[in-house]
């Protein structure tokens, strides 16, 4: 354990020390079972990357049109097999997750066909592109502008209601759309067992609907990802999870063939498709996130799961449980007050390598129904898979955590918010 002295350094109080790591004896466990699944995604990763004879020269830089570019075709060769997809585009001109999301929805769904979103209502800025809130006119071409109908099951508890979603499914339904990660809710993310089950039960009633599945934050979290047990599609950020912290931009779309070719005809133009875009030298810098982003990865894990733990022996109602199956790497965490889930942010932020002596306020961020607050001291800008806080101002002002490319950080980040709670006095530490 750390010395009184020592941390006292860093402006955090003994018994906070104390405290969190008698926590964090409790949680060993746990730690074995992560350990085990990052060597089999490192090795998942390795095996790919030696498959497909990744090579020195694959690291060169391509421009202007980006013809011929060798990296960037194998990074998706090897992109898609860890996935094990059928193909896969990733790419630092896909600006984000929503991006990336929006790629595959523009490009499957036509005017008449019917989306049916079967977790609840997809994260905010997925939303706003489909065109989901009638009475809030976003200009700019939704899906819902472009004739494509909308249906939502939500989820009963965690759970999807398969009954329910087979009865919704007609001749229109042309995707079937499942986001896998909390978003900004109250639930435990999907795993793939249970993703495995409805997909089955799914393309057992039309074995030609499209499933998507919303990806962000869970790459290598589990021993299988969504294309291995079924789903057609998938995306997400590599500002999260699969660019191991070090990718400074970029989305990535895996699946069928055909879909991810019509996922780059959105992306380029129809004819033009996956054959161009410059990479500029980012593919050596992809492949090494890639490379450590299984181990990035259970670094942020482990502090969800530390984060569950303390802040429910402080009282605080936590989403998921320390000890729950995980598929994700948020952890959510009910303030109950404004002001509570604010300290929260500004502690994370203050606790940041970059950025840490400003302090977070709620903003209209585009694409969000609610002021969001973030906290976000990161070296990509808005990386979350660095560590990193937020929370909408809405009731009952849930936080969520996320991230930290070492277990060092997010340590810290967890004692500076119970040191700020103490100088507020509103830590009530259990007796
Ligand atoms: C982060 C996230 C997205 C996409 O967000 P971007 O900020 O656009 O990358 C979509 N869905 C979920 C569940 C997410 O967590």
């Amino acid at each position: 354990m750390i010395k009184e002295l020592d941390m006292k350094r860093f402006g955090i109080d003994e018994e906070i020390v104390t405290f969190c790591s008698k926590a964090e004896k409790a949680l060993e466990r746990l730690w074995e079972e992560i350990k085990d699944t990052t060597s089999y995604n490192q090795f998942k990763v390795i095996d790919a990357m030696r498959k497909n004879r990744l090579s020195d020269r694959h690291f060169a830089v391509s421009t202007g049109y980006g013809y011929n570019d060798e990296g960037r075709d194998i990074l998706e060769r090897i992109f898609a097999d860890i996935m094990g997809a059928e193909d896969a585009l990733v790419r630092p001109q896909i600006i984000s997750g929503t991006h990336a999301i929006a790629l595959c929805l523009y490009g499957v769904l036509r005017p008449g066909d019917k989306l049916l979103a079967i977790t609840g209502s997809p994260y905010d800025t997925v939303a706003t592109f489909i065109g989901m809130n009638k009475n809030e006119s976003v200009e700019g071409g939704t899906l819902r502008e472009f004739g494509v109908e909308y249906e939502q099951i939500d989820l009963e508890g965690d759970g999807i209601q398969v009954d329910k979603v087979l009865e919704a499914m007609d001749e229109k339904t042309k995707m079937v759309y499942l986001q896998r990660s909390t978003g900004y809710g109250w639930r435990k993310a999907v795993t793939i067992t249970e993703l495995e089950s409805v997909i089955g039960a799914i393309k057992d009633k039309d074995p030609n609907v499209v499933i998507m599945v919303d990806n962000c934050y869970g790459e290598f979290i589990e021993r299988k990802e969504p294309t291995e047990v079924g789903a057609d599609l998938m995306a997400g950020s590599l500002i999260k999870n699969p660019g191991g912290g070090i990718a400074p931009m970029g989305g990535y779309v895996a699946g069928r063939a055909d879909l991810v070719y019509l996922a780059a005809c959105r992306l380029a133009a129809p004819g033009i498709a996956r054959e161009t875009g410059a990479t500029m030298g980012i593919n050596r810098i992809y492949l090494q996130g890639l490379f450590l982003a299984p181990t990035v990865v259970s670094q942020a894990l482990k502090t969800a799961i530390l984060a569950a733990k303390v802040f429910s022996e402080l009282g605080y109602d936590v989403c998921p449980k320390h000890d729950d199956s995980r598929s994700d790497i948020i952890q959510a965490i009910r303030f109950g007050t404004p002001e509570k889930v604010e300290l929260f942010c500004q502690a994370i932020q203050g606790a940041a390598p970059v950025d840490s002596y400003v302090v977070p306020q709620p903003w209209e961020m585009p694409g969000y129904h609610e002021k969001v607050i973030m906290a976000a001291g990161a070296f990509v800008q808005g990386s979350s898979i660095e560590l990193s806080a937020d929370a909408p101002m809405r009731e009952p002002f849930i936080g969520y955590l996320q991230g930290g490319l070492t277990h060092e950080h997010g340590k810290f980040g967890i004692y500076s918010v119970l040191q700020l709670f103490k100088e507020k006095g509103i830590l009530r530490m259990p007796t």
